[in-house]
């Protein structure tokens, strides 16, 4: 079964209406985006929101989307990112076709208009150290003061930054400071750093600079290298932009793309910075980038989050201009209205308990009829056996049951799914006084489900063979952070201690170990399910993608 909850006119926003609007008035012959995400880790649902306006605006207006490494900081970017930053573009489902660019393609031409700057007296060499230029910097009420290094001459500007750019001063020694007034109302204005002086090998160029060129140099005219027309970025870029426009109209670049701001995504017991999302997986709070309870994109695939379920929830949260808050409730209804479509349903017992049905013979097995989704007949039956000695799930049974506990106890009788009718007997417990295992009998005639004498049950059970199901390891994933805002300053006090869940001993049937990569299965009454990355033949791991209800609010003890 294909769903297409997604449709290719994503609702409008301002900046599609913008868009629109520059198409109708001939501005551009093509519009043309970029998704720049810098390598310095895995990308997560935030990046999605950026990545699918970006990719979704290029696609419903017959432009093109770029994808463009903002590799500037050799410090702190590594091939791996790059790597999984592709894949998980593609996972997503957008394509940059031929259009793979990286900032470093353009490290001669920035350099170059670099020295330009220099010459028409627009950029100098300030010999001052990082602190000294941030408190001379000035506030938001008090002006900045020039640095005594800002009057230099041309000649000595060009000779000092060719011999940064030789590698002849250890890091930090110097920097290329745009000259435009230390007294601007914008901070940014304030003669910002162009270049600093970085001793480390890059991905991409190696050894070749001991200089690179700051975020806000590199980025706009890298825009206008390649030809972007909508320059889409989110809000804390929106003070940075009278400085984008600025070097683009004191340098000879080739076009002018102009800059939009949007909020970006904040969801509720999730912290989205990568800073934090690196601590995280350094610290060994999580199993690396990819574990089940990270917000990255890597991590919500080995989940089992299908990514139209990430589509659609960017589709419907919508792009703003005012910063919010998600519900991380409203990403999980899209997973499971997905999934809830797609995946085949499945039994699993997750805390085993032992049950014999003493009036069935011994060595006697059965098959019976399980269907396999229940609005698609399509998707047909697949058997399941029957035998004496069953597992059924440990909370299913209650001793001594309040009121309103309507499954198996002493003398009650329920339903197994598609098998029969069974009656609990007896109760066997261990020294320690736990229930080991339950004495049950069951009605022959009630083959299929059905009593024939019409008597009626409250509860249907999932169940399993004990012969024929396969032991394996389940995992339960729960939020990360106990709070909905969790502190990004002080995230470890925050963490969730009972994120995972390992539950051991749980059994599957012999349809679920056969499964292909990457399936998700409902299983029966208990939720979404996938095969985990770790998982073996010997060892099968399956990871429990989501529950079937909205339980967030019982698992961290209440929102807000
Ligand atoms: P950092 O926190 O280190 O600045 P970043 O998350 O901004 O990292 P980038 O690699 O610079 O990471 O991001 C690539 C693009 O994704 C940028 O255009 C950025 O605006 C966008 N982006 C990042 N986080 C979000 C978010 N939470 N919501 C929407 N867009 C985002
Ligand atoms: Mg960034």
């Amino acid at each position: 079964m294909t769903v297409e909850l997604e449709q290719a006119d994503a609702g409008r926003d301002f900046i599609r209406d913008i868009v629109q609007a520059d198409l109708d008035a001939k501005k551009y012959p093509q519009i043309v985006t970029r998704f720049p995400p810098e390598p310095n880790g895995y990308l997560h649902i935030g990046h999605a929101k950026s990545i699918a306006l970006n990719f979704g605006i290029a696609q419903e207006f017959g432009g093109r989307c770029h994808l463009r490494f903002d590799d500037t900081n050799p410090a702190k970017e590594e091939q791996e990112y790059i790597d999984a930053i592709k894949r998980d573009v593609h996972w997503l489902g957008f394509d940059w076709g031929d259009n793979l660019f990286h900032a470093s393609d353009y490290f001669e031409q920035l350099y170059q208009w670099a020295e330009s700057l220099i010459r028409s007296g627009l950029a100098y060499v300030d010999d001052q150290s990082q602190e000294e230029i941030r408190l001379a910097r000035g506030t938001l009420t008090e002006p900045g003061k020039n640095s005594p290094f800002r009057d230099r001459s041309v000649e000595e500007n060009l000779d000092l930054f060719r011999r940064m750019k030789a590698g002849e001063f250890p890091n930090g020694a110097r920097v290329l400071r745009a000259k435009i007034d230390m007294a601007a109302g914008n901070i940014n204005l304030r003669d910002p750093v162009l270049y600093r002086i970085i001793h480390a090998e890059h991905p991409r160029t190696g050894k070749a600079w001991s200089i690179y060129p700051s975020y806000d140099y590199a980025h706009g005219q890298s825009d206008a290298i390649e030809g972007i027309t909508h320059s889409i970025c989110t809000l804390e870029f929106e003070d940075h932009r009278p400085l984008y426009e600025w070097l683009l109209d004191k340098l000879p670049v080739p076009s002018k793309p102009r800059q939009y701001e949007f909020a970006r995504l904040n969801l509720t017991y999730t912290l989205l910075s990568k800073r934090v999302l690196t601590e995280l997986v350094r610290g060994g709070h999580v199993n690396g980038w990819d574990d089940p309870r990270m917000p990255t994109i890597a991590g919500l695939k080995r989940r089992g989050v299908p990514p139209a379920a990430i589509r659609e929830f960017i589709k419907r949260i919508g792009v703003a201009k005012a910063n919010s808050v998600v519900d991380v409730g409203m990403l999980e209804f899209c997973i499971r209205e997905i999934l809830n479509k797609t995946s085949v349903r499945r039994m699993a017992v997750l805390r085993p308990l032992k049950v014999v049905i003493e009036n069935y013979p011994e060595g006697q097995t059965e098959q019976l009829e399980a269907i396999n989704h229940p609005d698609d007949p399509a998707a047909g039956t697949r058997p399941i056996t029957f035998s004496r000695e069953l597992y059924i799930e440990c909370d299913d049974f209650m001793e001594n049951p309040p009121k309103k506990f309507f499954r198996l106890s002493p003398g009650n009788e329920v339903r197994l799914r598609y098998a029969y009718f069974i009656t609990c007997r007896e109760v066997v417990k261990n020294a320690a006084g736990e229930v080991i295992e339950l004495r049950c009998t069951y009605d022959p005639a009630t083959k299929g489900g059905n009593a024939p004498d019409g008597r009626k049950v409250k509860a249907t059970m999932h169940w399993l063979s004990a012969a024929t199901s396969v032991p394996a390891e389940i995992r339960v994933y729960n939020p990360l952070f106990l709070k909905p805002a969790p502190d990004a300053a002080n995230f470890a006090a925050d963490i969730n201690p009972d994120s995972l869940e390992v539950l051991r001993d749980a059994r599957v049937e012999p349809a679920v170990i056969a499964s292909s990569p990457g399936e998700v299965m409902q299983f029966e009454r208990q939720g979404y399910f996938t095969r985990d990355a770790d998982s073996t033949t010997e060892h099968p791991v399956f990871n429990r993608t989501i529950g079937l209800r909205d339980t967030f609010a019982k698992e961290v003890g209440g929102k807000g």
